[in-house]
């Protein structure tokens, strides 16, 4: 297998039918950079900047973030990169910088885009350090754990600002800046349309959103198997993402752990994205799955089984009956 892994490694991914379908990585440290070329991943869809405020010790000095950001982009040679703003709070702490509150439900509370547009300097100087780091490259930023569509609107003024900012300091900009948000938070289920117009792209996040979706702390070992994400009612979250990002035109794509593991990638893969990240590890496996799979297929028999009270309800079997069938 590893054999077949290395010699896909620098082919483009595509299904049996030839549909096209792109393999992010996802990463967050100097030391996952070697992996890009490695693992053969398209870009890194998801590089999640809170991993170098978790290292350290104190807050990262703007030049040491403006650094990091340079050697990703450098390292991508080009290839799509996708920064993630700091996405810290709940699960992520950092040991030097506490909530004044103690939180009850800390992966509710107040982390993410809330914790940093409450500490504007705080997203200020990461974005200024983005910003100059992407000089003359295209910049991509992501916002996590978005819930209403206000808070892309906040964010937009900050990057907004720095941009008028930098180029009064005769700056080099980038060439073109891309904002997305991520889907984790349900609320964005239901503003999908207006959520895409506010937007360049969306990103789901599997993990944060199947733990609120199914009310289920995703860190828990004890309910790690209660709950299955290729059930039907989230597949279906899925799919309803998938299809209003074609209905808008807009990117969709996902970055959780369920892009990672070939049947749920496959399921990913019929339900419409074709663009998914994952960690390094997994895309050479993922991508061995898609040459065999015959897409056209799979998206009939998904619809086929998501749709109306028919819905076929061991959808993880009937995947796996698909897969072990080719
Ligand atoms: C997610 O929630 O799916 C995600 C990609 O973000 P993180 O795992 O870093 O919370
Ligand atoms: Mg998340």
């Amino acid at each position: 297998r590893q054999e077949l892994y290395r010699e896909l490694r620098n082919k483009p991914s595509l299904t049996k039918d030839g549909v096209a379908i792109d393999l992010m990585m996802n990463a967050g440290l100097a030391v996952d950079l070697p992996q890009l070329a490695e693992a053969g991943a398209a870009g890194i869809g998801l590089f999640r900047t809170e991993l170098q405020f978790m290292v350290a010790s104190t807050f990262p000095r703007a030049e040491a973030q403006e650094r990091l950001y340079r050697d990703v982009l450098d390292a991508a040679k080009g290839k799509p990169v996708t920064f993630r703003t700091i996405d810290i709070g709940g699960d992520k702490v950092l040991p030097y910088f506490k909530a004044s509150v103690v939180e009850e439900n800390p992966a509710l509370g107040w982390r993410a885009i809330r914790l940093t547009l409450d500490r504007p300097g705080l997203l200020r100087s990461q974005i200024r350090a983005l910003l100059k780091a992407a000089g003359g490259r295209e910049l991509r930023v992501m916002l996590p754990m978005v819930t209403e569509l206000g808070e892309i609107a906040q964010a937009r003024e900050i990057i907004d600002r720095e941009v008028r900012h930098l180029s009064r300091f005769a700056h080099h900009l980038p060439t073109s800046l891309k904002l997305g948000a991520m889907l984790e938070v349900p609320s964005l289920l239901w503003q999908l349309d207006e959520l895409m117009q506010a937007v360049d792209f969306v990103s789901v996040g599997s993990n944060d959103l199947f733990q609120f979706v199914m009310a289920t702390d995703r860190g828990n070992t004890q309910l790690s198997d209660r709950f299955d994400p290729l059930s039907v009612p989230f597949l279906r979250v899925l799919k309803h993402v998938a299809d209003a990002g074609h209905r808008t035109h807009t990117p969709v794509t996902l970055c959780g752990e369920l892009a990672g593991r070939p049947i749920s990638a496959m399921a990913l893969v019929g339900l419409g994205y074709r663009s998914i990240s994952m960690s390094p590890a997994s895309i050479g496996p993922v991508k061995a799955m898609l040459a065999e799979l015959p897409l056209g297929e799979l998206k009939a028999l998904m619809a086929d089984n998501l749709a109306g009270p028919a819905a076929n309800l061991p959808m993880r079997a009937l995947l796996h009956t698909f897969a072990d069938d080719r």
